[in-house]
């Protein structure tokens, strides 16, 4: 898909190959295709418990509206879903996306150890897409910081709302 000089980072996951200079779509799983809100509570106490807040996303229900936009688009556009998931649970993640039968091409989760803000390292990853030429049409989030991050880098952005990010 990618020119052969690109060395595919290890945080990223392919359900299919990509042809280069595809159009896609960016897609964030947290509050848009996945609710989260009944493991919220682990991140309200002190301190945060995110261990069990990431394992618990097993059991998240699907949020059908974004299932079936995806499902809705024309299947030669990529579907990139984007996530500040560590990549110690993208297996559950990509478990989870396919007991819901939801529809994705390339699941990026962060780099573990990561500790960039969500909003930075959605950027790079960003950045680094449109510099291997895809076309990148729209992006789904539900973290304002992030809608305002794509359409900075001239983006159409839809936000989602969660009620927590
Ligand atoms: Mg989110």
């Amino acid at each position: 898909m990618f020119d052969s000089d690109f060395t595919i980072p290890p945080h990223w996951q392919f359900a299919s190959s990509i042809p280069s200079g595809s159009e896609a779509v960016i897609v964030d799983i947290d509050g848009v295709l996945a609710n989260a809100s009944k493991r919220q509570h682990y991140l309200e106490q002190r301190p945060k418990k995110w261990q069990l807040f990431f394992a618990a996303s097993a059991e998240d229900e699907v949020i059908e509206e974004v299932k079936r936009l995806l499902e809705l688009l024309d299947h030669k556009v990529v579907v990139v879903l984007l996530t500040g998931r560590p990549s110690a649970i993208a297996e559950l993640t990509v478990n989870w996306l396919g007991r819901n039968s939801i529809r994705w091409d390339l699941l990026i989760s962060r780099p573990d150890g990561d500790y960039m803000l969500a909003t930075k390292f959605k950027e790079f990853e960003t950045k680094r897409l449109l510099d291997l030429g895809l076309r990148i049409h729209l992006c789904l989030d539900d973290d304002p910081s992030n809608v305002e991050m794509y359409r900075r880098l001239g983006l159409p952005s839809l936000y989602i709302h969660s009620g927590y990010y």
